[in-house]
């Protein structure tokens, strides 16, 4: 199999990090030779600002409002994990990156430095209704009504700002998966539209 770029984006509570986890056992179960390495932005993050410092504090109140920590802040996280992990030989995940139109052009330059073929983006899109009701009944601490509406409304403005970008952009393929189905249903339309046999 051909070494893949992957690249999982969604909203909260749209089940991207079981998406992931599912792909990630299909993958490794058709191909044990190659190994998978993958980033996940937003967990990287809620690691650091569950810290005691005073940067994971003010990365705190960020998360906490909803809102995309600064640039240089998830470009260096990003940049770092790939020094740390990269090896050349490897299927890369990436969830949750890029979210704006200069963090995309990192990601695109950073391919091509590494040399990996054009990224497929998975975007799982999901209904606002079933995004609040999943993301109320999961109860993660920096969860609340209010952040999870901000993030919908996010969601809905700068997430199809950025994804107009990238399908325009030739450096990607986009595919589009209905999240408001069930778990299963999700993996078998991912599959599907990755060409897995
Ligand atoms: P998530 O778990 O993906 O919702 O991410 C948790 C929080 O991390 C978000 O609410 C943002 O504050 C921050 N975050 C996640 N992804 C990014 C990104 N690509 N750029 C900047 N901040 C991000």
């Amino acid at each position: 199999m051909n070494q893949r770029t992957l690249i999982f984006l969604g909203p909260q509570g749209s089940g991207k990090g079981t998406q992931v986890k599912l792909l990630k056992d299909r993958i490794v179960a058709q191909d044990t030779q190659t190994p998978i390495v993958h980033f996940e932005m937003g967990k990287t993050l809620r690691d650091i600002a569950s810290k005691e410092n005073y940067t994971s504090k003010l990365m705190q109140e960020v998360i906490h409002r909803g809102e995309l920590v600064p640039f240089n802040i998830s470009c260096s996280v990003f940049t770092n994990f790939l020094f740390d992990h990269m090896q050349g030989n490897e299927h890369l995940l990436i969830d949750g990156f890029p979210r704006s139109e200069t963090q995309m052009e990192v990601v695109k330059t950073t391919m091509e430095f590494y040399k990996r073929e054009a990224p497929i983006v998975i975007h799982i899109n999901i209904s606002d209704e079933v995004g609040i009701e999943r993301l109320l009944k999961r109860g993660r601490q920096d969860d609340t009504e209010e952040t999870i509406r901000r993030r919908l409304a996010w969601s809905r403005e700068e997430w199809e700002k950025i994804l107009v970008r990238l399908k325009s952009n030739s450096a990607y393929t986009v595919l589009e998966i209905n999240g408001d189905q069930s778990v299963e249903e999700v993996h078998k339309e991912i599959l599907s539209g990755l060409n897995f046999a």
